[in-house]
């Protein structure tokens, strides 16, 4: 199977040169040519199958340049007892018998990341030698919060990488930057970005593209590649969880066979979503997919109205892993659904960089909406969702995924659409403990990371170890600096 550029589809590569390269030269974001079919009788066989034989099995279908028993030593690693904090991997939860909950926060830094930036690095590594590339890969990342951490958690210490995080200075939770300041590793670099998470990507892409920096780099034997869900090698783990989800409810009789489900997806950079999108493309019986947005909304206009108009106030919100206004993985949706027009995309995606805004026009926004519902939920209804969850079922949970259920219960009394439906739980409540402490009416809020122990105590819920080990672990980056300078920096920590 081969791997194109959404700006231009007569470029193939293989998946190991499309996992390595992470961003097409072009700009555009490599995608699979076509995608491989789950028959029902193959999602009743995996119905029966732990996480990472299913994973195996998915991926398997889109790595066709890599063997099974590689996959499978790359999901038992990836997926095993010392990194997860349950045999699930990925478990869901019934919430009551219309609705299930998607927990993707078992993982050593307890958001969804780990889903994908648990198996990447496994992935990327075979990928160079396949390639026989003998550079060293240099990750760059730009984090809204979550995705930094994970990278750095899943690339620590892999042989012949280095990893780069930059993260808007004034855009992550303190528990967020806590745990990426203290990252252990010989081979990582953290640096806070002035800014918003859209200064911080908008500059990474910026290295990417700059010539007379990637030359330098290969002087020194790095070349650049990304671990942001731009890479091939991070969407494809999560369309595994869809599919175990699938087989999850099938498994448990909570859904018939054949029977459809809606998935609910708290979406920024519309990496998850898009992947449950492509699952769908596989054949798992999925109808609606519910776009849910914080009041960062560029998403829920798009999908009403067909206009991508990032033009618009940005706003520092409780869920801030979704605090975007350029969503990068809607350009692979685009592809898809123009019949994989690359000049269509480029079109698009020009005038985003030139305007900040595009319109795909009526028959583009038909076919959206067929297959699409979107919303969007502010701070005050986030904080009273997760108090409402927490007294009534008492189920904790975190913003984001507050903010998920909360579209999903404005989406059901707009359109009356009683069908089973997955929410999407993309991080621990853990990660979150001021906004979750106030929204259970805890007025006088602990310190520093004695929130994580008061959280606890408060809800009788323990908390995430690697959160627990978060207390007396010392800071080792300081660094900062602007967009502008963003490229002295890379240059001073691969020097
Ligand atoms: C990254 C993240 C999201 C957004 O996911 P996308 O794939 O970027 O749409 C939502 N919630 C949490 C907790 C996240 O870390």
């Amino acid at each position: 199977m081969y791997y194109v550029s959404t700006r231009n589809k007569e470029q193939r590569r293989t998946a190991a040169e499309a996992i390595s390269q992470g961003l097409a030269p072009d700009g555009g974001l490599l995608t699979p040519e076509v995608f491989p079919k789950l028959s029902q009788n193959a999602l009743e066989s995996l119905r029966d199958m732990s996480y990472q034989q299913r994973a195996v099995y998915v991926m398997g279908a889109y790595l066709d340049d890599f063997t099974a028993s590689e996959l499978s030593g790359f999901a038992d690693k990836a997926y095993g007892p010392d990194k997860f904090d349950t045999r699930a991997v990925a478990p869901v939860r019934a919430v009551d018998p219309q609705t299930s909950c998607l927990e993707l926060w078992h993982g050593p830094t307890c958001a969804f990341k780990d889903m994908a930036l648990q198996m990447l690095p496994h992935l990327l590594s075979a990928s160079l030698v396949k390639n026989q590339e003998k550079k060293t890969a240099c990750i760059l990342v730009a984090t809204s919060g979550d995705t930094g951490k994970a990278a750095l958690e899943g690339f620590r210490d892999v042989d012949r990488t280095r990893i780069l995080v930059f993260y808007p200075k004034h855009g992550v939770s303190a528990i967020q930057e806590l745990q990426m300041v203290t990252q252990e590793g010989g081979n990582v670099g953290v640096c806070a970005v002035e800014g918003n998470f859209d200064d911080a990507q908008t500059g990474v892409k910026r290295l990417f593209s700059d010539p007379a920096l990637r030359e330098t780099l290969a002087g020194r034997g790095y070349f650049f590649s990304s671990a942001n869900s731009i890479n091939w090698g991070r969407v494809l783990p999560q369309i595994v969880y869809y599919v175990s989800a699938y087989c999850d409810l099938l498994r448990d009789g909570r859904i018939e066979k054949g029977e459809a489900v809606n998935a609910c997806v708290p979406t920024g950079n519309f990496g998850n979503i898009l992947a449950a999108y492509y699952a769908r493309e596989m054949g798992v019986p999925i109808a609606k997919l519910i776009c849910a947005s914080n009041a960062n909304n560029v998403l829920t206009d798009f999908l009403h109205t067909g206009v991508y108009d990032r033009n618009r106030t940005f706003y520092n919100t409780l869920s801030p892993s979704m605090d975007i206004l350029i969503s990068s993985n809607l350009e692979r949706l685009l592809f898809a659904l123009s019949g994989k027009d690359d000049a269509a995309v480029r079109g698009y995606m020009e005038q985003l960089s030139a305007a900040g805004r595009y319109d795909v026009g009526e028959a583009m926004k038909a076919r959206l909406a067929r297959q699409f519902a979107a919303g969007f939920c502010g701070d005050a209804r986030t904080q009273d969702v997760i108090g409402a969850m927490w007294r009534e079922k008492q189920y904790l949970i975190d913003p984001h995924t507050a903010v998920a259920f909360d579209v999903l219960d404005q989406y059901r009394r707009e359109t009356g659409d009683g069908t089973h439906t997955v929410v999407v739980s993309t991080a621990s409540p853990f990660k979150f403990c001021d906004s979750v402490l106030s929204a259970i009416g805890v007025s006088r809020p602990a310190q520093g990371t004695a929130l994580i122990d008061q959280l606890a105590e408060v809800t009788g819920v323990p908390a995430p170890a690697p959160l627990s080990a978060l207390k007396g672990k010392g800071v080792r980056f300081r660094a900062d600096t602007d967009q502008a300078h963003m490229a002295d920096k890379v240059l001073e920590l691969l020097n």
